[in-house]
């Protein structure tokens, strides 16, 4: 049940670190059941899903936005999510920037670090998040890091993924102490994140059960 399943999940998870329940695919029915177990905050990855749900649900849910986001696609999350968690290019993060410019808003945001071998995986590398960060965007606030690590039963990537990417928050934050939050962790993973500094981790399988229409 959604309900045990969440509270397994808090009773292991320290209070400083926020669980972004990942709701993507599933009906509104089952958010209805994580809310009524007092869950608020809710994570998805579909422009279109993300604006059908918002209005059917009630509204002092947090949204994250955690997909793919296309420049087109703004007008459909950039209104509702309380933080977009996977600024994944350049051009994304200048389209988001003017959004909240035009719109009179700040966004806030993650930068979301490639990494894992996956050729398809989106992300920053650590590079362009050096360039961005010296750059100033009056439209988002950047408030930290986001990844997925390599998908893989192998501990050891899946450290070294979680290492590299929590030294790089570390290291920024002395220079930019606004970024605070380091997301990291999924169903499989989480616990290995809470060592590694998770301030948020991205839990949908291990509470909702399998996705029902996924892939
Ligand atoms: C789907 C998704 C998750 C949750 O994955 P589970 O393995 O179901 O916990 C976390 N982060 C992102 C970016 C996702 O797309």
């Amino acid at each position: 049940m959604i309900k045990d399943n969440l509270s397994a999940i808090y009773s292991e998870l320290p209070s400083a670190v926020k669980l972004v329940a990942v709701s993507k695919f599933h009906p509104v029915a089952e958010l209805q059941e994580a809310y009524a177990a007092g869950q608020r905050l809710f994570g998805e990855n579909r422009p279109q899903e993300l604006a059908a749900k918002v209005p059917q649900l009630p509204d002092d849910i947090q949204w994250h936005f955690i997909g793919h986001l296309q420049t087109n696609k703004l007008k459909l999350v950039l209104p509702y999510a309380a933080l977009v968690e996977s600024v994944d290019s350049v051009h994304l993060l200048e389209a988001v920037d003017r959004w909240g410019r035009e719109n009179g808003r700040i966004i806030p945001i993650l930068l979301e670090l490639h990494l894992g071998a996956e050729e398809s995986k989106q992300g920053l590398t650590e590079a362009e998040i050096r360039q961005v960060l010296a750059r100033d965007w009056p439209g988002v606030s950047i408030r930290g890091l986001m990844g997925m690590a390599t998908h893989t039963e192998d501990e050891t990537l899946i450290r070294a993924d979680f290492a590299r990417i929590s030294a790089l928050q570390q290291s920024l934050r002395q220079q930019y102490p606004g970024l605070t939050e380091l997301s990291i962790g999924m169903s499989g993973d989480w616990r290995i994140a809470l060592e590694y500094g998770a301030t948020l981790v991205r839990i949908g399988t291990a509470i909702f059960g399998p996705r029902p229409l996924s892939r």
